[in-house]
């Protein structure tokens, strides 16, 4: 069913988000992960592509696979960021075959990131242009990637927003957000989309930390902020188990309160493995109106 449908008839949306493995071992620890997430019912799976040589075979076995052997609405991702033109039609003809209605269209950052790597290597410099080329297939619900601190290379908000709105005038259906630890940034950021009219749905992408290190990794090449108490309260723990619980801790009260100020539709980034998120999914249960199934 496409993304953009699920979330008209049914208010709201869970959704979670997996790396494709390297090895055929690899798929069948990861598939074991998303059966047992698939207890919350998601509304559907992603499956990330990076940069680098066999990226999009990866990604397109794996999505292979959860179809196969699951029931789940699965949503590739698709960067334009290394492959040729003539790969990408190859790949969304492939998804085209196997049924899937929805695509996650994002420019994707190159191997080597830079603004030398890119000016060479770049085949469709924007998301938007890979948008438009799947919408040309009439067939996919599109979605694309937002940011509620914008892009780091936008050189203000107001240009990102812009940005954002060509790729939906190309045809993008719904928006994911990029992680975000200070819920403000996501309401600023919807303020500036009723502003300028864009009314897509706009997914919160959360991201449990169980590695803080990562995350600070993340942030800073995305912009994003982690408030000073953040940072001091995860540098203080030594223990692997007590920074997955304050993590655990963490995104419950974010999504708690993103809740309580009317969001409804969430995704989240697992880094595959489905411990911490069961815990979060767990507290917010009898809020969200989850009906866990065994
Ligand atoms: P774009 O929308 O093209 O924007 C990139 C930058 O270019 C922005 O600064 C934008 O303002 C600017 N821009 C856009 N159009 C123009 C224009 N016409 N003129 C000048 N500037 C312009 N990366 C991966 O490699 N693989 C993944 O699977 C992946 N999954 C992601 C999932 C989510 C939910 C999110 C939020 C991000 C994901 N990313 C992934 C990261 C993403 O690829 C990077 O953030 C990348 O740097 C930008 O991608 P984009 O699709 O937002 O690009």
């Amino acid at each position: 069913m496409k993304i953009s449908e699920i979330i008209k008839n049914q208010g709201k949306s869970l959704s979670f988000e997996f790396i494709p493995p390297n090895t055929p071992i690899g798929e069948g620890r990861l598939l074991e992960r998303i059966n047992r997430l698939n207890t919350f019912s998601p509304s559907f799976v992603s499956v990330t592509q990076h940069a680098g040589p066999n990226t999009l075979e990866r990604t397109r076995r794996f999505v292979g696979k959860i179809h196969q052997d699951t029931a789940l609405t699965v949503m590739p991702h698709i960067t334009c960021a290394d492959p040729g033109k003539t790969e990408l039609a190859s790949v969304i003809e492939h998804y085209k075959g196997l049924d899937v209605e929805n695509i996650l269209a994002l420019r994707g950052d190159p191997e080597e990131y830079g603004t030398d790597a890119f000016d060479g290597k770049l085949h469709y410099c924007y998301a938007a242009d890979l948008v438009k080329l799947i919408a040309g297939y009439n067939k996919f619900c599109i979605g694309v990637a937002v940011y509620p601190e914008g892009h780091p290379e936008s050189s203000n908000l107001g240009i990102d927003t812009a940005h954002t709105k060509i790729k939906i005038g190309q045809g993008a259906d719904f928006g994911i957000t990029q992680m975000f630890f200070e819920n403000f940034h996501y309401y600023q950021m919807m303020d500036r989309f009723l502003q300028d009219g864009i009314d897509i749905p706009v997914i919160a992408g959360i991201m449990p930390i169980t590695d803080f290190q990562r995350v600070e990794r993340y942030a800073e090449l995305g912009g994003v902020e982690l408030p000073i108490p953040l940072i001091a309260k995860f540098e203080e723990l030594e223990d692997p188990y007590d920074v997955i619980q304050a993590g655990i801790d963490l995104a419950t009260e974010q999504c708690m309160d993103l809740w309580e100020n009317g969001v409804r539709c969430f995704h989240f980034y697992t880094f595959n493995r489905d411990e911490a998120v069961t815990k979060i999914l767990d507290n917010l249960a009898p809020v969200f109106g989850i009906n866990k199934s065994n």
